[in-house]
């Protein structure tokens, strides 16, 4: 591709398949691709007529040499058809400069509260694999403390399962409570049972976690963001301390909004 465009051809160098419609893949990183830990970067392919883009959060840490990437198979969609029948080798087109703000502030508050819904947990995966690699190096910003709770339908739709089990196993600044919602369709899951919405209230409490003391982080499903910031509101939490990145919107609400 042209060097003046604003996109490079990012060629994928592993694919992850997750579930029948979630995957996951690496892609080279070019040297001047800089982004923070929660910033997303705008992906497409190059369909005969038309260049179709979408943004996705970016799972990786900076530290890493290649970029990770989160999707769910939308069936009607666009872009995410096209994306799901690429493999090793083949290319898609990145913008060149990351964007977004939901990056993890350190300055106001010393405890996160991440709440997310299957592939809304890529930017948190992002924030907990570059503190782990701070805390390697001894760089780890003291007293801060990371507590996720992870929504799906079912357990297979955890993307990251084992690795933030593992992170919250070793490390005392993370929390991690993954929730299934139809466990009748999950016999064998042990864990955590109901919506990230239903159970705020249970994990607020057994954290300690204070509106005056916590920032919260919620990413994913629309409902679940609406739900949820509802819930942190009533319990004392300001606005400006529920940080929000909104997947989509609703098909019902797309052309009222
Ligand atoms: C900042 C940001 C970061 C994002 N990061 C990710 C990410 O890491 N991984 C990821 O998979 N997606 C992510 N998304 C969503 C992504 O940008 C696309 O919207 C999504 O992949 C659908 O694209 P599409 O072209 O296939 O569908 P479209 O043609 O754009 O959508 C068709 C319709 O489907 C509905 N829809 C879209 N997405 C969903 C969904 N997930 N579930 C149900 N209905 C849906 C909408 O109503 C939409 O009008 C992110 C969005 C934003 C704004």
């Amino acid at each position: 591709m042209d060097g003046n465009q604003k996109f490079y051809g990012a060629r994928i160098v592993r694919r992850r398949d997750i579930a029948a419609d979630l995957w996951s893949i690496r892609v080279q990183r070019d040297a001047e691709f800089h982004f923070l830990p929660g910033q997303y970067a705008t992906l497409g392919v190059l369909a005969p007529h038309k260049h179709i883009e979408r943004p996705y959060s970016i799972v990786s840490s900076p530290y890493e040499s290649e970029l990770e990437f989160f999707f769910e198979l939308v069936p009607r969609g666009e872009l995410t058809p096209a994306l799901h029948k690429l493999n090793v080798g083949d290319e898609l087109t990145m913008r060149k400069v990351a964007k977004g703000r939901f990056t993890l502030d350190l300055q106001v508050h010393r405890n996160h509260l991440l709440l997310c819904t299957v592939t809304g947990v890529a930017p948190f995966v992002s924030y907990i694999r570059t503190l782990s690699n701070d805390a390697r190096q001894n760089k780890f910003p003291e007293g801060h403390r990371l507590f996720l709770l992870e929504g799906a339908s079912r357990s297979w739709e955890f993307g990251y399962l084992e690795e933030l089990k593992r992170i919250a196993d070793e490390v005392p600044w993370f929390k991690y409570v993954p929730t299934v919602s139809r466990p009748w369709e999950d016999r064998n899951w042990t864990g955590e049972v109901g919506r990230v919405d239903d159970l705020i209230r249970k994990y607020t409490h057994l954290w300690e976690l204070m509106p005056e003391t916590t920032s919260a982080y919620l990413c994913g499903h629309p409902k679940m963001i609406d739900n949820s910031s509802g819930i942190l509101v009533r319990r004392g939490w300001a606005k400006e301390h529920i940080k929000e990145e909104i997947y989509f919107v609703p098909k019902e609400h797309a052309t009222a909004i």
